[in-house]
Order: structure tokens, then sequence, then C-alpha cells
């Protein structure tokens, strides 16, 4: 796939520059995550590519989801000041995402400057593309460089709407994306699936699948499947067992039966109320079947990392992957990304992508609105 990016004829000495980067990290306790590999630290060298080139750079992110009202508890600020320690500079943050002051704010910057606005999903407009709040955007700017690949696969005002009222191209992480997910699988190749978002990621492995030479389940997204073989569920997962999710899982276990693995045991959690992770049986099945692979993609965690309980397998499977290094490995999803790096266990991968959802979504051909804007 083709996409436009800017060069040195489009930004010059003080070309306002609206970067839209995805800087929506996790947060914990009201702090946010923030590692060398994570989505904050990957925006960077965009950043100081502008202000090279003497750019008024207007960075703009989402964070968590506000829907749409004032959320101090999501605001940027936290993100600006991560910035400011990668990038050495200051990094000021408006008051507030659009209107006359921001537009101010912006006038009076100096070439090479970097402000923020605040999290674009306080206004209602952004996630409803709305066109007035998209021209309100684009007023802001005299360019639009997009490098929030994570956030290519919503139709929202600051990745499509925003497109339409200023020159667009895509920024060099944008680029390196597309690069990095466009290659042929390398053979064989295998699908770790995990995590929660059961009713995006089934239908998306029904698509993926296709092309992977197995398909290893854990997370909670292998519950359905448990369900769909009729084998024995140890607990109620409340709300992981939805019927039309047992009824995709069921498609997708007739069409790649012979290449799919689901867990062999499970951990559970005291209560014997919720499965925390995939068990030390199912790690030994999964590291068998790794053996060997050229080529590995990633997404979710295999338990519930966030508890004590819930991580051994997911370590042990990153842990394994360091080892073999397969020829082409690629991770991407918020959750998996940022506590693997946490772990300081992301050696083993030669992506690690910025996107979880739109990283799926692109690898299984969908179209993704904030790229096709771009083409
Ligand atoms: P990613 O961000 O890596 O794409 P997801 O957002 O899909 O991953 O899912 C991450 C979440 O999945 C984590 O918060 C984790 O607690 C949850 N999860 C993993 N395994 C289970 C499970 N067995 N039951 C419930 N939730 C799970
Ligand atoms: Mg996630």
């Amino acid at each position: 796939m083709r996409i436009k990016t800017w060069t040195t004829g489009d930004i010059g000495i003080g070309t306002r520059v609206f970067l839209r980067i995805d800087a929506n990290v996790p947060m914990k306790k009201g702090a946010i995550e923030d590692g060398d590999r994570g989505r904050i630290a990957q925006s960077i060298p965009e950043i100081i590519r502008l202000c090279a080139h003497g750019a008024r750079v207007i960075l703009a992110t989402h964070l968590g989801d506000p829907k749409g009202k004032v959320d101090a508890k999501l605001s940027v600020k936290p993100i600006a000041k991560a910035l400011e320690k990668r990038l050495k500079r200051k990094v000021l943050v408006l008051d507030g995402v659009i209107g006359k002051h921001v537009e101010k704010a912006i006038l009076e910057m100096e070439p090479g400057e970097v402000v923020m606005l605040e999290n674009l999903r306080f206004e209602k407009g952004e996630e409803e593309n709305d066109t007035a709040f998209a021209k309100s955007l684009a007023r802001l700017a005299d360019v639009y460089v997009n490098n929030a690949f994570g956030a290519c696969h919503r139709a929202h005002a600051s990745i499509l709407g925003i497109t339409k009222y200023l020159p667009s191209f895509a920024g060099g992480l944008l680029h390196k994306e597309i690069k990095e997910l466009s290659t042929v699988p390398l053979h064989p190749f295998v699908l770790i699936m995990g995590g929660a978002k059961l009713s995006t990621k089934i239908p998306i492995l029904d698509v993926l699948g296709k092309k992977a030479d197995k398909i290893l389940l854990g997370g909670a997204i292998c519950l359905p499947f448990l369900k769909a073989l009729e084998l024995p569920m140890p607990v109620k997962p409340h709300g992981l067992l939805l019927p039309a999710d047992v009824a995709s899982a069921k498609a997708v276990i007739k069409k790649y039966r012979t290449k799919l693995f689901v867990p062999i045991d499970l951990v559970l959690d005291d209560a014997e109320e919720r499965v925390l992770d995939v068990g030390p049986d199912t790690v030994k099945l999964f590291s068998s079947e790794l053996k060997g692979a050229k080529e590995v993609l990633w997404n979710g965690p295999m338990g519930i990392i966030e508890l004590p309980g819930g991580r051994k397998s997911t370590e042990a499977i990153a842990k394994l992957l360091s080892r073999n290094k397969p020829r082409r490995s690629i991770l991407g999803g918020g959750d998996s990304v940022d506590y693997l790096e946490k772990k300081n266990l992301l050696g083993g991968f030669t992506h690690v992508s910025t996107g979880g959802g739109a990283m799926l979504a692109f690898l299984s051909g969908e179209k993704l609105p904030g790229l096709e804007a771009l083409r």
C-alpha cells in the first residue's frame, strides 16, 4: 500500500503542523505507563524531525475515553511531561482542543516549538467525525501529519475529517508500520492470540487464520473456543461467554481445526471463579508448536497480567521467543506491549507495533479510514 509521506518541500520554517500521534498509553493509579519502546517513545523521532525543519509542531492525541466531556483525570498533561523528558524541550499543553484562544497561542509559537492540544476526546466532535469540529482542528495548522497508526482504524475527526481541509501526509512512524506489516508472511507462520475484546478479535482471527500455519489461543479469547469445542469449562466466565462469540468461535474452528491449538490446562483464582492464565502444560505445548517458526505474530496477553497469578505464561512465551528468535516476530496491542516492555521482555520481537486493533484490522485486509485518506 502506498501512502503520501511529506518531504522538505511540504514543510518549512514556521509551517504549523498538526501532528496526530497515538499516545493513548495504559494508565495505572492515575500515572501513565511510558517505556522505551512504547507509543510515547516511538513518537519522538518525528517530532524532532519536524522541529529540525523549523515547523511549529502542534501535537494531538486521545487518551482513554472521556466520551466528549472534559475529565481532568484524562488530561494529556502527564503525556506532555513524558514527551518533554524524552525530547529535552518544552511541550506546552494548551487550554482545550479548539477555539480562539488555542488558535492565538499557536500563532504566538516560534519555529521549532512544540505545543500539545488537550485530549481530543474531550470534544464530542472527535469520535463523531463532526465536520465543524474537523474544520476547527484544520484551522489550527497549515499541514496535517498522521503518525497515529493505533487510531487509523477509527473514522474520527483528527484521523479522517481533518484530512479534507489540509494537505495531509503520513509521518515516519506510520510509514514504518505499513512497511513492516505489509510483508508476505514467512512460513511456518504462527499466530498467537490472547487478551480480551473478543467480539472484534474473533472475526479478525477468521480472516488472519488463513495465512497462519498454526494458531495458538490464550487469554479470554480462548474461552468461547473451549465452549464451542464442548471442552470442560472450569469456571463461570461472567460476561466472557456470549452466545455470539461462541457462534463465531465455532465458525473459526470449522475452518481451521487442524491448525488451532487451545489451552489444555488453566490457572484459576483462589475462589475458582476466574481463569487467571493458561497453565504450565499449555505453555509446554505452545513452546513446542513455536519451535521452528520463521514468523510469529502475537496480540494480547495469555492471562490477566494485572494480577500476580495471571502473568507466568505470557512471560514464558516472550522469553522463549527471545531465545528462539524467529526470523520475523511482531507484537502488537497496548496491554501486551506495555507489560512485556516493563518486564524487559521485548528482545524477541523484530517489530513492536503501536497498533493493537489497528494492526489486526490492517493485517486482515480491512481498509483503515486513516490510511485511505492518505493515499
Ligand atoms: P492488547 O491490548 O494487548 O491488544 P486486549 O486489550 O485485547 O490486549 O486485552 C488485554 C486484557 O485481556 C488484559 O487487561 C487482561 O486482563 C485481559 N485478559 C487476559 N486473559 C484473560 C482472562 N482469562 N479473563 C479475563 N481477562 C483476560
Ligand atoms: Mg488493550
